[in-house]
């Protein structure tokens, strides 16, 4: 069976985690400490990077430390991982959804704008599929109304745009390194921030809340979370940064390959490759009407073929905690229609040329109805 992702894990990856195992101290501490520099080098830009156990927890401690609550409206797709939003239901505040464009997914500043209320606090851009939101327009948006933008990059270790990786620009990002992204540390997240007041107040929410002064005394002022990743998980992270870049060049060529073979076809619309892509996943759609077969029965013919695609994500405003706030169907269409009619299919460094030629063919006899 083909799955729609896995991670690339070799011996250099098991003897870095042995190594942890056996030094004796396996919670935070030295390989934290290295592999917070290794990325804030990556990163570049020269920004202060924290990690945490999870790109969750980091999108919350940012939410947190911003002191963003009840009666705070905040803008987000919706279309992303529910993630997005719930660290906003996680603070207090309003999620307020907006839609996306059909092809890179993604926000734009007119979306944003069009959303904007005097109670709105911030705005949560989400680089959908390793692809960068056009982020210019949306930070002059922000600037004008005093927004704070908090990049959700979960799916964007590695992306660039305008020839500068995300995270570079001093503005809070942050990443995830779930199995299923671009790296991993088993679950963990990175955070990027320039403003030296809130990162003191981040890394308090991050570790209990704790403030230690010059002679190593201890303060709590104000409550704070368990936040932090073990060493294990960053000694993995340090070995899987050095192979980034060369999973990011294997995901673009094998997505090229994809674009190459997969035809023109009415009921099929297909992501673009721009400058800078991380190629976290290749997500199409598929007019399930036009080719007369449901999407559990597209998955099942690709199931029957070895092939196990994904399905990212349902559009949330259609959950029934967000339906609470009052959305309702019709209210996005965009992002609706990408969740009906969405397919991951798999792409990984570990694929072949000849995996994406099989998937290929199996999406094109689904089109032509000889599955
Ligand atoms: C994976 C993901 C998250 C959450 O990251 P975790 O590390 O799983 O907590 C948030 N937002 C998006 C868009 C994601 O894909």
């Amino acid at each position: 069976m083909l799955p729609f992702t896995r991670p690339t894990l070799d011996a250099e990856e098991f003897e870095a985690i042995k190594e942890v195992l056996q030094s004796g101290w396996l919670a935070t501490g030295p390989k934290v400490a290295a592999f917070e520099a290794a990325l804030a080098d990556y990163i570049g830009g020269d920004v202060q990077l924290r990690v945490f156990n999870s790109g969750t927890s980091a999108l919350e401690a940012v939410l947190l430390a911003y002191g963003i609550g009840p009666g705070d409206e905040v803008i987000v797709p919706a279309m992303s991982f529910v993630a997005s939003a719930n660290v906003i239901v996680r603070c207090g505040a309003t999620p307020k959804f907006v839609d996306v464009d059909l092809v890179s997914r993604n926000i734009d500043a007119a979306a944003v704008e069009a959303a904007i209320t005097p109670n709105t606090k911030a705005v949560i851009p989400v680089h959908f599929a390793g692809r960068a939101v056009d982020m210019d327009a949306i930070y002059q948006l922000a600037e004008l109304h005093n927004l704070l933008v908090l990049e959700d990059a979960a799916q964007a270790i590695g992306t660039q745009y305008q020839g500068r990786r995300i995270g570079s620009a001093g503005n809070p990002v942050c990443f995830s390194f779930h199995p299923n992204k671009n790296m991993t540390t088993i679950e963990g997240g990175a955070l990027v921030i320039s403003d030296p007041v809130l990162l003191k107040k981040i890394e308090a929410i991050r570790f209990h809340g704790i403030e230690r002064d010059e002679q190593g005394g201890m303060d709590v002022t104000a409550w704070g979370g368990k936040m932090n990743m073990p060493d294990v998980g960053a000694a993995l992270g340090l070995v899987q940064l050095k192979k980034l870049d060369g999973f990011n060049l294997k995901r673009r060529a094998l997505a090229r390959r994809y674009l190459q073979q997969l035809p023109k076809h009415d009921a099929l619309v297909l992501p673009a490759d721009v400058e800078g892509h991380s190629w976290h996943m290749f997500c199409i759609l598929l007019d399930w009407e036009k080719i007369g077969l449901s999407r559990n029965q597209a998955l099942e013919a690709l199931k029957q073929q070895a092939i196990a695609a994904g399905i990212h994500y349902p559009a949330m405003h259609l959950f029934s905690l967000y339906r609470q706030y009052g959305y309702k169907p019709g209210d996005f269409p965009n992002a609706e229609r990408i969740g009906e009619q969405t397919l991951t299919l798999p792409l990984f460094p570990g694929m072949e040329g000849k995996d994406v030629d099989r998937v290929c063919s199996a999406v094109i006899s689904l089109l032509n109805g000889s599955y």
